[in-house]
């Protein structure tokens, strides 16, 4: 991977990068086709990473599909997938983890201990492997991007990373590859997360400042809905991810539902100058 990488460099191509866990949909494509505008060549990685899991967590039945998915790079035009097996991505002895001091301890940190410390590990091996010129990541998975900005800049990387939107299906469920978990009946109970946060922003429209109120409807709404199990409900600064109490300011508005026994995760911005 590394020598493709530094030849397709030297002969003038800027790389793009998109890390996956594979069971690809129109997510990981639009971010795919971002990479593309962005760079000259296009590299995903499809990699389930055990370490950003904890015990009792979706490792072992994570959904998988890679015939699928390689047809769908392939449409896109990818110019390499990457598998690392992880025999080789975590051999025996391995004992060396990237962490932060802040970002973790907010969110999905807060109810994933040791998630993100995977997440940075797994990206910086990626990165040094696959040592591209510019990487893309989703906003759906807004605190994950923020702790990868930061750590790119804390140790020097020399990748250019770019936050893209959130794609949604048609009626607002933002896509996930957890999303083929849900039983029909949970796949419409999991759209109180996009409806809770739609409410949230007409709130903020209608002079609403009151963070502690908009959580509070958000609670109700979502509790109302069959299996569904809250995880959090933060308004927050997007930078330091630190609970803010007045919306005074363009902030971020996130949650973490698990429907049934899948976790889903949503977030918008409020902006109340909009
Ligand atoms: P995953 O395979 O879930 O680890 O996601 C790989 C990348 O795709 C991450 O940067 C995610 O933030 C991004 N992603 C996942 N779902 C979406 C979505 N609905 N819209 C945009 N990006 C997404």
């Amino acid at each position: 991977m590394t020598n493709w990488s530094d030849r397709n460099r030297r002969q003038g191509n800027k790389i793009a990068f998109v890390p996956t866990m594979g069971f690809l949909h129109k997510g990981h494509l639009s971010l795919m086709k971002e990479g593309k505008r962005a760079g000259d060549k296009l590299i995903i990685s499809i990699f389930v990473n055990p370490t950003q899991f904890g015990p009792g967590e979706d490792f072992d039945s994570y959904p998988s599909d890679l015939e699928k998915d390689f047809k769908l790079a392939e449409d896109i035009g990818v110019d390499v997938i990457f598998t690392p097996n992880k025999a080789d991505f975590y051999p025996q002895g391995f004992e060396t983890f990237i962490d932060q001091e802040q970002l973790p301890n907010h969110l999905c940190g807060l109810h994933r201990p040791g998630h993100f410390k995977g997440v940075m590990t797994i990206v910086t091996k990626l990165f040094n492997v696959v040592n591209p010129d510019i990487a893309v990541f989703g906003e759906k998975d807004f605190q994950q991007l923020a702790i990868i900005r930061r750590m790119v800049k804390d140790l020097n990387f020399n990748i250019q990373i770019i936050g893209h939107h959130t794609i949604r299906e048609s009626d607002g469920l933002a896509m996930s590859s957890r999303n083929a978990k849900l039983t029909p009946a949970q796949r419409i109970a999991g759209l109180c997360l996009i409806t809770a946060l739609k409410k949230a922003q007409h709130s903020v429209k209608q002079k609403e400042t009151n963070a502690a109120a908009i959580i509070r409807n958000a609670e109700d709404f979502i509790c109302s809905h069959p299996e569904t199990d809250i995880d959090y409900i933060k308004i927050c600064d997007p930078d330091t991810l630190e609970d803010i109490a007045v919306i005074d300011r363009a902030v971020l508005m996130a949650l973490a539902v698990k429907v049934g026994t899948t976790r889903l995760i949503d977030n918008v911005t409020l902006n109340p100058n909009k």
